[in-house]
């Protein structure tokens, strides 16, 4: 019997799950399987994130689409994870909380209720320090 795909990907969800390349030292997330540096000479290995990190920017969402209109506001920022990586994440404060440089921490939340099947995903969010 075949594992749902969903399923397999769990252990991506709940960690911050990437790579890291030993040549050169850079981390990756999303995870990458080639170092755009080192390319073959790039020796790419697992890294499992600390998940602390701080606000480079950030925004207010004050209206969102059906799925997450019950959420408004809520401040979606772009976290740089204290290995380098950047991404896009909601952070777990109120608007007036948040601020460039503030420390956070990953946390894992329901982010919705996938349609009618009633499948519930979780994603990572950031939660102040
Ligand atoms: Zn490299």
């Amino acid at each position: 019997m075949s594992v749902p795909r969903f399923w397999r990907k769990i252990p991506q969800r709940y960690n911050l799950e990437g790579t890291r390349c030993e040549t050169c030292g850079r981390y990756f997330f999303p995870p990458r399987n080639l170092c755009p540096t080192c390319r073959r000479e790039g020796k790419i290995v697992e890294h499992t994130f600390k998940g602390t990190g701080k606000i480079v920017t950030f925004t207010v969402i004050r209206s969102a689409s059906d799925q997450f209109a019950k959420l408004t506001p809520y401040v979606l920022a772009i976290v740089e994870l204290e290995e380098g990586p950047r991404m896009t994440a909601q952070i777990v404060c109120s608007p007036e909380e948040a601020y460039i440089g503030m420390p956070v921490k990953a946390v894992f939340r329901r982010l919705g209720t996938e349609g009618e099947s009633g499948v519930i995903y979780y994603g990572t969010k950031f939660a102040p320090m």
